[in-house]
């Protein structure tokens, strides 16, 4: 099991403005916010891709897409929102605990950069 920086907000070790919370995730504002609304949508068991999920965290990977909707309703994104998983190194991912960006509260490109 590998460690990140999220694995000690979990465990309250580091702060972090944290939006929603269960038995099996975790949700708080990303530090450094890609549009008004940025949020990171985390299990609380590490694991460190989507690449590296397997069958065994099927129900895990459809709880937090569930999560990332309810959290989308707690903030009022009504008028949309995009879901991002930066995976491995061209993916962009620089925490290797996997995370769901929700980012909403204005108008998305595509394609993304
Ligand atoms: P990624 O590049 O997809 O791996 O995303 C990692 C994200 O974690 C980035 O958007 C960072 O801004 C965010 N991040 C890193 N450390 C923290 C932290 N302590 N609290 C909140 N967000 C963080």
């Amino acid at each position: 099991m590998s460690e990140t920086i999220f694995s000690k907000i979990i465990r309250r070790e580091i702060p972090a403005d944290i939006v929603y919370e269960d038995d099996l995730a975790l949700a708080f504002r990303d530090v450094h916010p890609q549009a008004p609304v940025h949020i990171l949508i985390i299990p609380k068991q590490v694991i460190v891709s989507i690449d590296a999920a397997t069958d065994t965290d099927a129900a895990l990977l459809g709880h937090l897409l569930l999560t990332v909707k309810r959290v989308a309703t707690q903030e009022g994104l009504e008028n949309g929102y995009r879901v991002v998983i930066n995976t491995g190194e061209d993916g962009g991912q620089t925490v290797f605990h996997l995370h769901l960006h929700l980012l909403g509260k204005r108008s998305m490109a595509w394609p993304p950069g």
